[in-house]
C-alpha cells in the first residue's frame, strides 16, 4: 500500500486536527526515516523534539522489551521501583535541587500539574487578607498544552479560539519584559511560568537578566517560579535542562517535563523542590500527599524502564554537552552562507530556528514561510519542523551522527539557496 493511499484512509476515521505532510514513515534508524515508498528522509524533527536518541537506539529497545516481557502495568496502588530509580537520577544528573518527581504521560499533563500545585501553594500562602491566591502569570507566544489548563496558560489566541471561557487564573505578559512582568503581579498571583526557550512559539529564548529578575520578583513576592521544560529539557539545549544553558544560577521551585525525557516512549513528569515554604521549614514538596493527584498510566514500569535507559544514556554519554557543541556548528554554518532569506539562527545547543526574513522570498497563498520551507525541505529529503509563522526549527537527535547532521544542513542549503 503506498504512502498517500494510507493518508487518505487516515482522513475518514481519525479526526483531522493536523495537517499531515503526504507521507507515511515506515521506518526509523537513527538519525534517518524511510518512508513507505523506501524514500529516506534527514531527521531534523525528531518526532518534535521527542526521539532524543534517534529512532530504535539499541538500549532503549532492550529496556523496553525486556521490562514488556516482565510486566508492563502495575498500579499505583502498589510500589513502583522503576520510578524510584529514575526519579533519582533525574533529581540528582538533571534537576541539580533536591525535590520530588510525579509521573505523568505528557507534557500537558505535566503542566496541568504544576498549575495545581502552584494553586495549593496559593491555599498554604494565602494574600495578607486570607484569600487564596490562584494566578499564574504566563508569556505571549508561549505553548504549555491542549488540555483545558495548559491551554489557558498558553498565550497564543489562535490555541484558544473557540474553547472559551477558559479555565480562570492566567495573565498573558510579553516574554523577556521584566517591567511588564512586575506590573502584572497582583494580590492573587501565586506564580511565574515560562519556558526557558519558546519553543513552538519561535525558539525565543529568555534572557538570562530575565530570568535573574524573574527569579528575585518570586522571592520578594513570595510566588513559585515554574518552568516548561518539556520541549528544552532533558539535554536538548545543551545543558541537563533548558533554564541551566541561559542561567544555571537561578532555581526553580516546580518543574513540568516529557518529550525528550521518553526518547519516543509517552513519557511525562512534574518535579517539586523540596525547599522551605514557610517558617517551619515545611517543604513544598510534602504539599501534594496521598489523595492530591493521580495518573493511571502514570510512571508504569514500562515507561519508567524505558526512560530510565533514555536518561542514563543521555547522562553517561554527555549529550547535552554534545549537543551545545553540535548547536554553535549549527548556527555558524547557517549564519556563514550569508544567504538573504535567513535573519537569525536563535537558540541553544540542539533547539535551533532559523529565522526568515520577511519579504526575502515569495510564499504561496495559504502558507506561512516556515510551513512553505518545511514543505520544501520534506521534498528534498528533510524532516524540519515550523515553529510560529517565520521560523524553521531544527531539532535533531542529540546523538545525531556528525555526517548526518552536515548531510542535512547540505539540503537545507539548496532549499534555501532555491528561494527567489
Ligand atoms: C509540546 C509541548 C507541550 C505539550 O506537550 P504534550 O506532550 O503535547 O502535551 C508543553 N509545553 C511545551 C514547551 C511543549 O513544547
Amino acid at each position: 500500500m503506498g504512502g498517500r493511499v494510507e493518508a487518505a484512509m487516515i482522513q475518514e476515521h481519525v479526526l483531522p486536527t493536523y495537517g499531515r505532510a503526504p507521507i507515511t514513515v515506515a521506518r526509523g534508524e537513527g538519525s534517518y526515516l524511510f518512508d513507505t515508498e523506501g524514500r529516506r528522509y534527514v531527521d531534523f524533527c525528531a518526532g518534535i523534539a521527542t526521539c532524543s536518541l534517534g529512532h530504535c537506539h539499541p538500549a532503549v529497545v532492550k529496556a523496553l522489551c525486556e521490562q514488556a516481557g516482565k510486566l508492563m502495568h502495575c498500579s499505583n496502588l502498589y510500589n513502583i521501583p522503576q520510578q524510584e530509580e529514575l526519579a533519582k537520577l533525574i533529581v540528582e544528573k538533571m534537576i541539580g535541587i533536591p525535590g520530588r518527581i510525579f509521573f505523568c504521560n505528557s507534557g500537558a499533563e505535566g503542566n496541568d500539574g504544576i498549575i495545581k500545585v502552584a494553586r495549593r501553594f496559593g491555599h498554604r500562602r494565602p494574600a495578607a487578607d486570607g484569600s487564596p491566591r490562584y494566578e499564574v502569570i504566563t508569556f505571549n507566544k508561549s505553548f504549555h498544552g491542549r488540555t483545558l489548563g495548559s491551554m489557558a496558560a498558553t498565550g497564543q489566541a489562535k490555541i484558544q479560539v473557540e474553547f472559551d471561557p477558559l479555565l480562570i487564573g492566567f495573565k498573558y505578559v510579553d516574554f523577556n519584559d521584566l517591567d511588564g512582568l512586575k506590573a502584572a503581579i497582583g494580590k492573587e498571583t501565586c506564580g511565574i511560568m515560562f519556558e526557558a526557550i519558546q519553543g513552538e512559539g519561535g525558539v525565543n529564548p529568555a534572557t538570562a537578566e530575565f530570568m535573574r529578575g524573574a527569579a528575585a520578583l518570586c522571592k520578594e513576592h513570595d510566588l513559585l517560579l515554574m518552568f516548561d521544560e518539556v520541549q528544552c529539557g532533558f539535554g536538548r539545549c545543551g545543558a541537563p535542562m533548558g533554564w541551566q544553558a541561559v542561567c544555571p544560577d537561578v532555581q526553580p521551585d516546580l518543574v513540568s517535563c516529557a518529550k525528550g525525557i521518553g526518547g519516543g516512549f509517552p513519557m511525562g513528569c512534574f518535579w517539586v523542590s523540596n525547599r522551605a515554604m514557610d517558617e517551619q521549614g515545611t517543604e513544598l514538596s510534602s504539599i501534594m500527599g496521598p489523595g492530591s493527584h493521580g495518573s493511571t498510566f502514570g510512571g508504569t514500569p514500562i515507561a519508567c524502564a524505558t526512560s530510565l535507559a533514555v536518561v542514563t544514556e543521555i547522562v553517561n554519554q554527555n549529550l547535552a554537552e554534545r549537543a551545545r557543541t553540535l548547536g554553535e556548528q549549527i548556527k555558524a554554518t547557517v549564519e556563514g552562507w550569508g544567504l538573504p532569506c535567513v535573519e537569525t539562527v536563535r537558540g541553544y545547543g540542539l533547539l535551533r530556528g532559523v529565522g526568515l526574513k520577511k519579504g526575502s522570498f515569495t510564499v504561496p497563498e495559504g502558507n506561512t514561510p516556515a510551513g512553505y520551507v518545511n514543505s520544501l525541505c520534506l521534498k528534498a529529503g528533510l524532516l524540519a519542523c515550523p515553529a510560529g509563522p517565520d521560523t524553521l526549527r531544527l531539532i535533531p537527535a542529540l546523538n545525531v551522527p556528525e555526517s548526518v547532521l552536515a548531510e542535512g544542513l547540505i539540503i537545507l542549503k539548496s532549499v534555501l539557496e532555491g528561494l527567489s
